[in-house]
């Protein structure tokens, strides 16, 4: 399966609500969109440019696909998978976005010609799970109705998103807490909002009041390993670290010096799933359990992250919720996606088809 082309577009996607974080607010979802061309078919992917994590932007994203990664594969046996993902994760360092994109189209089309969708060859662990769904963060108000309407469409665990005003936080999971009872499981994440003793201060103060989280996610700083290590240490709370793992050697600090309890795999930070399953890897020699996470994407590229998390047993939580968040779903095949349930089908490959590109651009 020859390597003849990769080619790129966009798609927008309006949001069903204004997604924000500590970190940034958006209205639309605005991805480029990666086709690989061989001789026996087409393999898809996505890039969301996501500046504030990952670092590549749209420009940045375009370019690594035209400049580097196309001229390093073309002319490559997709069947080959070891000696393609070494060119492509060679062909340049960072960019862990359009190599995530290029990865899960190589993938797409390595389970399709092996007619098997792709979590059976990624291990197979199991066929349904459940993602939470992420709360905005807003006004405590504003939080509490979400919430309450995530669980009217049948989520049972939330994700909130804090770290941009200390204290406030405290009082904004409680009134969550106190509205939604004790059955909904709650994960905070920070997105790297909080200092070290502050994230200690607020998340003692929470484990005061009892609000029994599942986790808390990124309290500090990625580069500041010290803080999450002191925060994991000096809490009962389980932490995930998110941004401070993109990589496989990222991980292996993380579990060598214990600064987390959890690690947070997301395609667009492991450069795809070939990067991933080295983390999985890593997890599971050391016991480490792992979330499935995704930035702003769409069914296509959360597809290929949820064949990764039903084929393997080390990924114990998911944070799928990029399909749920958008206003549409334009594709077809795949795995499906109904509010917090997330079920394989037996599409051979990542299997989303009907890509809502109108232009290519062919042969850069
Ligand atoms: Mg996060």
């Amino acid at each position: 399966m020859k390597i003849l082309d990769i080619q790129t577009g966009r798609i927008s996607l309006p949001l069903a609500r204004p997604f924000k974080t500590a970190l940034r607010t958006v209205e639309t979802l605005n991805d480029i969109v990666v086709k690989v061309v061989t001789d026996e078919g087409v393999g898809y992917g996505e890039a969301p440019p996501t500046a504030v994590i990952t670092g590549d932007t749209e420009g940045s994203i375009l370019c690594a696909v035209r400049d580097y990664i196309r001229p390093a594969l073309l002319g490559m046996d997709v069947m080959d998978l070891p000696a393609v993902m070494a060119r492509l994760n060679g062909c340049l360092v960072h960019n862990t976005t359009p190599k995530a994109a290029v990865d899960m189209a190589l993938y797409d089309l390595w389970a399709r010609a092996q007619k098997q969708p792709l979590y059976r060859l990624l291990g197979g662990a199991r066929e349904r799970f459940r993602t939470d769904l992420t709360i905005s963060v807003n006004p405590v108000g504003q939080m509490v109705e979400d919430s309450l309407d995530a669980i009217g469409q049948g989520f049972d665990i939330l994700k909130i998103k804090v770290g941009k005003e200390g204290e406030k936080d405290v009082e904004r999971v409680c009134a969550i807490r106190e509205a939604v009872g004790p059955n909904v499981k709650l994960r905070v994440d920070a997105n790297q909002g909080w200092e070290a003793r502050e994230a200690v201060r607020i998340i003692r103060a929470m484990e005061d009041k009892g609000l029994d989280l599942d986790l808390v996610e990124q309290p500090v700083p990625a580069a500041d390993l010290d803080g999450l290590e002191f925060v994991t240490r000096s809490v009962s709370t389980p932490i995930l670290a998110d941004e401070a793992v993109f990589s496989e050697r990222d991980a292996a600090e993380i579990i060598r010096r214990g600064a987390a309890n959890l690690i947070n795999i997301k395609l667009m930070k492991t450069g795809g799933i070939w990067g991933a399953l080295k983390i999985c890897r890593l997890a599971e020699e050391n016991g480490v359990e792992c979330m499935i996470g995704c930035m702003l994407e769409s069914r296509l590229s959360v597809a290929a992250a949820a064949h990764l998390a039903a084929g393997q047993k080390i990924i114990t939580r998911a944070d799928l919720d990029g399909p749920s968040l958008c206003a549409i779903d334009p594709y077809s095949g795949g795995p499906a996606f109904d509010g917090p349930a997330i079920a394989m089908r037996g599409d051979f490959g990542v299997g989303v088809t009907g890509v809502p590109c109108k232009t290519w651009n062919e042969g850069m």
